[in-house]
């Protein structure tokens, strides 16, 4: 008979595996300190650098995973562990996905590994799209990149916020504005190499979860940087502007834009993220229901108890399989036709939020304090319908690709 599994083979269970250790010895442990810090937690990351977690090898061979699974499976574990954390050390690969979609072989070589750093100096990245007046519109976005072409140089001038990782990185990919009168078509994204003058961090947003992890806006003041920081290449970006010209002219749809290539790609990746928060707070209500003793009994003798935990783990296991769909089909090359990446993210996220709500109610009293870690995991899920495209945007999404209309 045909070929279809969805169980894992050895490679993938042994990576799971091993990912799941650090996140059980080394995450959890750290979790809470570093969430009520609310600092980047580099002892951390450097930990995860030491056994070869965070690094470019690492998440190629992951991403080059022919079954698509390699990425999703690490996510679900890191996440599992601690979200804030989690975030910190994936928020790396925003960055790197952002080249990797748009830029040539020669800077995928040369800035990928300036976003990791090594072992004894770890490096972070940051991706800055969004703006203070261009969120969901990524069409108002309007940072300037203005070409200097007796230099052979770009200069950029704008504000980005929400950046994860923004002014701590070594390097951001900042997406632009090239032809204003394009709108979302007119964009395209740069690397910003370490210490280049004019970038400078402005405030540092203090969250509701994900704590651990870093959020800013960065400043780009006559920030000059090299041509050949422009991803892809100006070859490339000219013939793309001028296919955008004509197409706009002729009333046509869009040619893809810079800033939407990341967020497809990396769609099905956060979807996992969240059902690695959706995991650990259903686990940790499972084990007090069945311990936890009222009016004789555990209170997992109560069907009230008992069907919230089945309606939790089967949509924590739905949210999963949209994942890996997308995942696969991504991998395979397969057009997401009826948006499978944004359902797969839409989806976990929202799992994510109702799972760790129901455990803090399961959990009662407890559910509430910082003793337990499920409100924790509650307030780190809560991001999951908003950054990557919020959740009425993932529905826009959809309901523009089933029905193929301009649905507002
Ligand atoms: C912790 C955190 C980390 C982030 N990390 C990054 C990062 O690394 N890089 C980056 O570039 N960005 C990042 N973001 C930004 C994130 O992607 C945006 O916050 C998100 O896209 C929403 O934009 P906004 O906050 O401006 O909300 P808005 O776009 O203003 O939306 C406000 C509300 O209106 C709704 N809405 C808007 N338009 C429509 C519509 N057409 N139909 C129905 N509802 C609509 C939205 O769904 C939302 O509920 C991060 C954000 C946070 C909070």
């Amino acid at each position: 008979m045909g070929d279809f599994t969805l169980e894992l083979n050895d490679d993938q269970t042994a990576v799971r595996d091993w990912i799941h250790g650090f996140a059980a010895d080394v995450m959890r442990p750290a979790a809470a300190e570093w969430d009520d810090r609310e600092e980047t937690p580099w002892p951390v990351i450097q930990e995860a650098a030491k056994i070869g977690l965070y690094s470019l090898d690492f998440y190629a061979q992951q991403y080059f995973d022919p079954t698509g699974l390699g990425i999703p499976l690490t996510m679900e574990e890191l996440f599992w562990g601690d979200a804030g954390i989690g975030l910190s050390i994936v928020g790396t690969a925003l960055a790197a996905v952002g080249v990797l979609a748009n830029g040539t072989e020669e800077q995928i070589g040369t800035w990928i590994p300036q976003m990791y750093g090594d072992v004894n100096d770890v490096k972070l990245a940051s991706f800055c799209s969004s703006e203070p007046d261009a969120g969901s519109d990524v069409s108002a976005m309007r940072t300037r990149a203005v070409y200097d072409q007796a230099k052979d140089e770009w200069v950029l001038n704008g504000t980005k916020t929400w950046a994860t990782n923004g002014g701590i990185a070594n390097v951001h990919v900042v997406v632009a504005v090239v032809d204003p009168e394009l709108g979302a078509r007119g964009h395209a994204s740069f690397v910003i190499p370490p210490n280049t003058p004019g970038l400078s961090q402005g405030q540092k947003f203090k969250k509701h979860g994900i704590r651990a992890s870093h959020t800013a806006e960065v400043v780009l003041e006559d920030v000059r940087i090299p041509g050949s920081c422009l991803l892809g290449g100006k070859e490339k970006l000219d013939d793309r502007l001028a296919r955008s010209r004509e197409r706009a002219k002729a009333g046509r749809g869009s040619v893809k834009n810079a800033a939407m290539a990341t967020f497809e790609a990396s769609r099905p990746a956060v979807g996992a993220q969240a059902v690695g928060i959706a995991r650990a707070a259903y686990e940790v209500a499972l084990d007090y229901a069945k311990t936890r003793v009222q009016f004789g009994r555990p209170i997992i003798d109560n069907q009230g108890i008992a069907f919230q935990l089945a309606d939790m783990r089967t949509q924590i296991d739905a949210a999963r399989l949209l994942v890996w769909r997308a995942s696969w089909m991504a991998s395979a090359g397969k057009p997401f036709t009826s948006a499978e990446g944004s359902m797969s993210k839409l989806y976990a996220g929202e799992t994510a939020k109702k799972v760790t709500a129901q455990a803090m109610q399961i959990l009662g009293g407890n559910g509430f304090t910082r003793e337990y870690p499920v409100e924790r995991m509650h307030r780190d899920s809560a991001i999951y319908s908003i950054f990557e495209g919020t959740a009425e945007i993932q529905r826009l999404v959809i309901a523009r690709t089933i029905s193929g209309l301009p649905i507002r």
